[in-house]
């Protein structure tokens, strides 16, 4: 296959606004989910276009890449419209890799983490259920796997309660 080294080629801010778009379809929040105000001022602007947020309510720094798979990526905007062009025509990762001058074995494990995120958003999109100190917090109502779960026998939710039925239920 032919090479055409095109990452220059790209308008890095506009791959920005596309990444923006791809990648936070429903608008940017923090690590904590709250959303980004319109037109908050970028708390750092080191890499632009990638500049640092600052939420308003938690104070945590975020980006565009925070919280997906690009997460502390030093690739530049372009090239990551470039791979994830490339990862969804399924051009071959060594192609892929020398077309854009990157480490073959970074593409690879970037093309398994894009490909997982796939498959899980596929199956279900995950949900982040947080407090507001961000910590995890348990789903409630969920099933667990019957390992780890209660131990009541069977037997016994087939057997007839005794005495008065609850009132008023
Ligand atoms: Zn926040």
């Amino acid at each position: 296959m032919m090479q055409f080294p095109i990452s220059e080629l790209l308008d890095e801010q506009k791959s920005y606004q596309y990444l923006w778009h791809t990648l936070h379809p429903n608008g940017l929040s923090c690590p904590a989910g709250h959303p980004l105000p319109n037109g908050q001022a970028p708390h750092e602007r080191k890499r632009w276009p990638v500049v640092k947020y600052r939420c308003r309510q938690c104070v945590k720094v975020f980006d565009l890449f925070t919280g997906t798979i690009w997460c502390g990526t030093h690739y530049s905007c372009s090239i990551l419209v470039l791979l994830l062009r490339g990862f969804a025509q399924a051009v071959p990762t060594l192609h892929l890799a020398q077309e854009l001058g990157l480490d073959y074995e970074t593409v690879l494990n970037y093309r398994h983490e894009w490909q997982d995120q796939l498959l899980k958003k596929k199956s279900r999109s995950p949900r982040r259920c947080s407090d507001r100190s961000g910590r995890a917090v348990p789903e409630r109502g969920r099933k667990r796997p019957a390992s780890s779960g209660s131990r009541r026998s069977p037997a016994s939710s087939r057997q007839p309660t005794p005495g008065p039925r609850h009132v008023g239920e």
